[in-house]
């Protein structure tokens, strides 16, 4: 018998694509080009002060946060501004390849429950990799949620951080929207930080993604 749930949650990236050292090196690299450019300060000096603050934030998480989430913690850059940075960045094509394997198991798992992607990354870039990977159709606008839409919700800046993970509020903003239970709700995430820890204090059953293997065995844990 399959297993019950009600919905899946799927991360993105490092989870429905394998982790890209050359691609993952941008992320930090906008973050501080974009702060160079607002402060007009040494870059050397900026780049020094960014990853000293992702330590101290590595601290308080007890493990790495995303670059996203130190610039948006420490810093008072627009979320327009950063995605805008990023995208004029990232050429996906040139880190990202297709895989006829991971569109079977995310179709097969979307015959038989729902399914929702939870992202840090934004909505332009997004959007490209998931297209990139043949994903797109899987994830129409109302099944997810990106640092875009916590950037626009109607809440005070501060409170925006909580719903970019590892934040709790996404996770229950999320539950919230498809009426479903913790304990009816999968997470599938490849970070033990931003994925799992804050789904598993939440109730949400978790299922970490180490490799491109145990994604391809996600259908046979789920007894489908
Ligand atoms: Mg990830």
């Amino acid at each position: 018998m399959k297993r019950k749930l009600d919905l899946i949650i799927f991360d993105l990236d490092g989870t429905l694509y394998p982790a890209n050292p050359e691609l993952d090196r941008l992320y930090p690299e906008a973050a501080v080009r974009l702060l160079i450019k607002k402060t007009g300060g040494n870059p050397e000096k900026v780049k020094q002060e960014f990853l000293t603050k992702k330590a101290e934030l590595k601290e308080q998480l007890n493990g790495p946060p995303t670059s996203t989430l130190t610039l948006f913690y420490y810093y008072n850059i627009g979320f327009e501004e950063y995605e805008n940075t990023l995208d004029a960045m990232i050429a996906v094509e040139n880190f990202i390849a297709p895989d006829p394997q991971s569109i079977a198991v995310l179709r097969k798992i979307n015959r038989h429950y729902p399914i929702f992607l939870y992202t840090t990354n934004n909505e332009k870039v997004g959007m490209k990799i998931l297209q990139r990977l043949g994903l797109a159709d899987f994830f129409p606008p109302q099944r997810r949620f990106t640092l875009t839409d916590a950037g626009r919700l109607r809440v005070p800046r501060r409170e925006k951080l909580n719903y970019i993970k590892p934040g709790e509020k996404g996770f229950t903003r999320i539950l919230e929207l498809h009426n479903v239970p913790a304990e009816r709700t999968l997470m599938v995430g490849d970070s033990e930080v931003s994925d799992i820890q804050p789904a598993q204090k939440l109730g949400l059953h978790t299922y970490h993604v180490t490799d491109r293997q145990s994604f391809y065995r996600l259908p046979v844990w789920l007894r489908i």
